[in-house]
């Protein structure tokens, strides 16, 4: 007997053969599938649809008039959080993996959609679907390069899993979104990161050799609240180098095409997000977005220090001086960069404000980019949210 499949199929992409996205591919992995067939109506670059998403996942659209929702999408909860056992090796305090490894445990799903990495090179991602907490746990911590999460999905469908959990960043949730009524499964949850000027693997060398002192022996990094890169290196120790300092000049063309032409940041369309940009410095911030995402928290509040989220000082001053120094790829000496480091964390933005000067800072920058090199995109690529946003600021020609 053949099996008749409630879907539409297609080839999937040969590798190295070009994108549909072209050069705005994110590499999300849905094309290294049969549901490439959906991928003009799916893939975030091609069609960005994050209003309409949201209203199908969370029953309405964000509330452009609440600043909370402008900025951090729709929520019913958001608080700032810290494991009270933090996982070694985890990003931060690994409450992504908690909460994975908890589903799992307890029945919930079947597997979890997370990434891994090769075992030549701890940053080349290697998407699997874990069956286990060990498989889970090998997942901990940041690949900070493109990831083709969705490259599994076909392997779902073959193994008759009816409950998924995935955790991934925006533009593999949304074209996760886009499909999901063609999964087959019975349940899905989402747990989401936010995700901001992500790079290829060749890229990510780039910036480890422009920035770090010793880039070979980074396992881990986080711009942090501070406005500080902290690096982690092998032997234990922690390097920081100031926002301000980067070397914007060589590292204007280092971040993937894809994410700078992002609206995303905030994951809009995951049913939990958990992040760290709008909580004090330390503490991971947790975005409670409907009901699926409320009962995944619930699983392992018991394993965490809470407290609200919090908002502080005024980070409009700030990102407008940001926007022409990036524009002309401007870099500090490392003594005024140093300086300027100091002084905004002392007097700037924190918390949630953190989070608007983070969102404010990229969407600007992105929507010139959008502006100046996809001009015929404009319109329809950028959320009315974005568009609200960056005009409140004023931008360069
Ligand atoms: P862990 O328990 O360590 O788990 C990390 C999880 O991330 C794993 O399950 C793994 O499957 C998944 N993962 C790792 N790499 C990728 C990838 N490339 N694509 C998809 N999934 C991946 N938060 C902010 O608040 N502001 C930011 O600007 C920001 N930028 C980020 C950029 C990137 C590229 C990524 C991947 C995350 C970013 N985050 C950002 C989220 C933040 O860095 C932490 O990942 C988050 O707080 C979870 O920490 P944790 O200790 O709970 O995660
Ligand atoms: Fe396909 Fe994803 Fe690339 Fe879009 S971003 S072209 S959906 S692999």
């Amino acid at each position: 007997m053949t099996s008749v499949s409630p879907h539409k199929k297609a080839k999937a992409l040969k590798p190295n053969s070009r994108p549909p996205a072209k050069e705005l591919c994110s590499e999300c992995g849905l094309c290294d599938t049969y549901y490439i067939h959906y991928v003009k109506e799916a893939c975030a670059f091609l069609n960005q649809q994050i209003e309409g998403l949201e209203t199908e996942t969370h029953k309405r659209s964000r509330d452009l008039d609440n600043e909370n929702e402008l900025y951090f999408g729709v929520h019913q909860d958001m608080i700032a959080a810290r494991k009270q056992q933090p996982i070694e090796g985890a990003q931060w305090t690994g409450i992504v993996s908690s909460i994975a490894i908890e589903m799992l445990n307890r029945g919930l799903v079947e597997g979890v959609v997370c990434v891994q990495n090769t075992k030549e090179d701890r940053f080349q991602p290697m998407p699997v679907i874990a069956r286990t907490p060990e498989e889970i746990l090998a997942a901990r911590v940041n690949k900070p390069t493109l990831s083709p999460n969705l490259s599994v999905l076909e392997e779902i469908e073959k193994s008759g899993m009816k409950r998924l959990l995935v955790i991934g960043v925006g533009c593999q949730i949304q074209a996760l979104r886009a499909v999901e009524k063609q999964l087959g499964l019975e349940k899905l949850y989402v747990l989401g990161t936010p995700c901001v000027d992500n790079v290829t693997r060749a890229g990510l060398q780039k910036f480890l050799e422009t920035t770090s002192r010793s880039p070979e022996t980074v396992v881990h990094y986080e711009f942090m609240q501070d406005f500080r890169v902290h690096f982690k290196h092998e032997d234990g120790s922690t390097e920081t180098v100031p926002f301000f300092g980067l070397k914007t000049n060589k590292l204007k063309d280092v971040f993937a095409p894809s994410c700078m032409t992002c609206f995303d940041y905030v994951n809009s369309l995951a049913d939990l997000v958990v992040g760290y940009m709008g909580a004090p410095f330390g503490w991971q911030w947790i975005v409670v977005r409907n009901d699926t995402g409320k009962e995944m928290l619930d699983l392992v509040q018991d394993q965490l220090d809470t407290q609200p989220v919090m908002s502080q000082g005024n980070r409009k001053e700030a990102v407008q001086q940001s926007i022409p120094a990036y524009d002309k790829g401007v870099t500090l000496p490392m003594w005024a960069a140093k300086l300027m480091g100091v002084v905004i964390e002392r007097i700037g933005p924190k918390g949630l404000e953190y989070g608007r000067f983070s969102i404010d800072s990229h969407f600007t920058r992105n929507y010139l980019y959008v502006k100046r090199n996809y001009p015929e995109k404009l319109e329809a690529h950028v959320p009315e949210f974005a568009k609200r946003i960056v005009g409140e600021y004023k931008l360069p020609e």
